[in-house]
C-alpha cells in the first residue's frame, strides 16, 4: 500500500470493486424492509407459507451478510469492515487502511 495514496480518490479498479461493497450494504437494508411485507403476504394467504417465505428470506439475508463481512478492501485487501474482531456493519471507509466507499475516481478528481 502506498501511504501517500489519498483515501477519497481510489483507481477505477478500487471504484468498481467499492460500488460492489455499496451494492451489498443496500442489499442489506432493503431486504428486510421488502421481506417483512412480503412474509405478511403470503402469510395471510396460509399461515404455513408466512413461515416457509420467512425462512427463505432469512436464508438470503444470511448469505448477503456473510457476503459483506467477507468483503475485502480494494486497495489493502483486509477485511472490509472488519478489524481486530470486531465487525463494522455499515462502515464507510475501510476499517483497516481508511479507503472511502464513496472515494471518487482518479478522472473524477483531476476533472473537479
Ligand atoms: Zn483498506
Amino acid at each position: 500500500m502506498n501511504e501517500n495514496q489519498s483515501t477519497d480518490v481510489a483507481t477505477a479498479e478500487e471504484v468498481e470493486r467499492l460500488s460492489g461493497i455499496r451494492r451489498l450494504q443496500k442489499r442489506i437494508w432493503a431486504w428486510p424492509l421488502a421481506g417483512v411485507p412480503i412474509i405478511f403476504v403470503a402469510g395471510s394467504v396460509r399461515p404455513e407459507y408466512g413461515l416457509v417465505v420467512f425462512f427463505v428470506l432469512a436464508a438470503f439475508f444470511f448469505v448477503l451478510t456473510t457476503q459483506h463481512m467477507l468483503a475485502r478492501c480494494p486497495r489493502c485487501q483486509q477485511y472490509f469492515n472488519w478489524s481486530g474482531g470486531r465487525r463494522h456493519k455499515f462502515a464507510d471507509a475501510c476499517v483497516n487502511c481508511g479507503l472511502e466507499l464513496g472515494a471518487r475516481s482518479e478522472d473524477q478528481a483531476r476533472l473537479h
